[in-house]
């Protein structure tokens, strides 16, 4: 990064003791000294402690990266702004700021990265050894509430001065650990904004609890569509609820079905519960049933593909008895199971609220945030990182990678960059 030498103190605010926050705080703690800088950092979260969100993450296992990160894994957020920040900031450097602090890392069969503890409490103590090292101050249980241009730099909640703000407040995911929506301290300063909906959130659909799948995981493949059009599909472990689908397959297609919910668009989702399989399964195995190889019960042939509360549940809406042979089945009741396992149709009631969901989509609107140093354009000495940047990226680590580049290149900028 370039740097201009200026040998002034900087006061920055860094509001939002989260990921993408206290990797801010420490970039541009530790960072000020080379270009000549002395920096007084203070990170502001409204939780009575910094990093609560980070102990959910990965079920408590924080999956913090991937081995494979490019922009492709961020559907619908701006590529230019990742490939400008991930350029500048790269996976590897950010996880060598962990290492730093002691923490190894373990990847996992799908090359998703973990910390070798398994522990996500172990990434938030490295965060917060790191930034006390640097002598970053994190001051808890405080709300900031407004931020107003002050001469050439800000006060905060009328009183607090600060020569940079880099805005870390996250979104209103997951309200218990501190999701909140900050947006209109951006909007006070005159930046454009796109409001938070849920992304990454369970799917509820219309009729699903006759099915009684509750707790129920199973391989399957998920796809949602708007008429006619697939938005998108993935598969792997789908996990049941009382009223509908989440797992990490149905989050990730509830990325790109977000704004389409909003909106009020009607959506459909249809679920392949034998992915990988022929298409012709079960239908051709019912046609054969009785002939040269004889006969089975269709439970049976079902606890084959797939578990067996799957098969259960699938069977008794088919209407087919727990005992009946694949030879005996009617005609109807074959047609309708089939199109149970293979194409499982049910109108989207709704996305998941923000207390289901794992991040949002919204921020800064598009075009707002210099892609080379996260400046918020308009407002000089303001930057913006993590979530409040207007990037959602699919499960597998990829959202935490976004706040790690993302929150090191805005803290670089706030103390590195020109003067303003
Ligand atoms: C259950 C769950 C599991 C997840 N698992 C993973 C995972 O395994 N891998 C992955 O990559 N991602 C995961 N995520 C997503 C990941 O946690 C977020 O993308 C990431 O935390 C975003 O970082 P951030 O710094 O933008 O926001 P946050 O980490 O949410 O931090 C924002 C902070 O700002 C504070 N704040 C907000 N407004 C104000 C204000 N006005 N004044 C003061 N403080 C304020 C909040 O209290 C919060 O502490 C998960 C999310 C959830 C909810």
């Amino acid at each position: 990064m370039k740097t201009k030498h200026n040998s002034d103190r900087l006061a920055v605010a860094v509001i939002g003791a989260g990921a993408s926050g206290l990797m801010a705080a420490y970039a541009a703690a530790s960072g000020a000294g080379s270009a000549g800088r002395t920096a007084d950092v203070t990170v502001y979260d409204l939780n009575p402690e910094p990093g609560r969100k980070l102990l959910v993450t990965g079920n408590g296992r924080c999956n913090l990266s991937n081995e494979t990160v490019d922009p492709s894994f961020y559907p619908g957020s701006d590529r230019a702004l990742l490939s400008s920040v991930f350029g500048r900031c790269p996976p590897a450097e950010t996880l060598a700021v962990f290492a730093k602090a002691g923490l190894r890392i373990r990847r996992d069969h799908a090359g998703r990265l973990y910390p070798a503890s398994n522990q996500a409490a172990g990434v938030r103590e490295a965060l917060l050894w790191l930034c006390r090292g640097a002598g970053v101050r994190t001051v808890s249980g405080c709300e900031v509430l407004s931020v107003r241009r002050s001469g050439a730099g800000f006060e905060l909640n009328g009183s607090i001065r600060a020569d940079r703000v880099i805005f870390a407040f996250g979104s209103p995911a997951a309200p218990g650990n501190g999701g909140t929506d900050s947006l209109h301290l951006l909007k006070d300063l005159g930046v454009k904004t796109e409001p938070f909906t849920p992304a990454l959130a369970p799917f509820h659909l219309a009729g699903f609890s006759k099915l009684q799948l509750r707790g129920v995981r199973a391989q399957g493949s998920i796809a949602v569509y708007a008429g006619k059009k697939q938005l998108a599909a993935d598969a792997g472990e789908l996990q049941f609820t009382d009223y509908g689908v989440s797992g990490i397959p149905a989050m990730n297609v509830s990325i790109d079905a977000a704004a389409p919910a909003a909106a009020g668009v009607r959506l459909t989702v249809v679920i392949d519960s034998a992915p990988g399989a022929p298409p012709e399964l079960p239908a051709d195995a019912f046609s054969a049933a009785g002939l040269g190889d004889g006969d089975m019960p269709v439970s049976l042939f079902l606890n084959g593909m797939m578990p067996r509360r799957l098969t259960d549940s699938y069977m008794r809406i088919a209407g087919i008895g727990r005992d009946t042979l694949m030879s005996q089945t009617e005609n109807s009741a074959r047609k309708k199971l089939c199109e149970l396992v293979r194409r499982a149709s049910f109108a989207v009631s709704g996305l998941g609220g923000f207390n289901e969901a794992q991040v949002c989509r919204g921020g800064a609107a598009p075009g707002h945030i210099s892609y080379e140093d996260l400046s918020l354009k308009g407002v000089p000495g303001a930057f913006v990182c993590g979530e409040a940047a207007n990037v959602t990226g699919r499960c597998g680590g990829y959202n935490l990678q976004w706040a790690w580049s993302s929150g090191l290149l805005a803290g670089l900028s706030a103390v590195q960059g020109e003067s303003f």
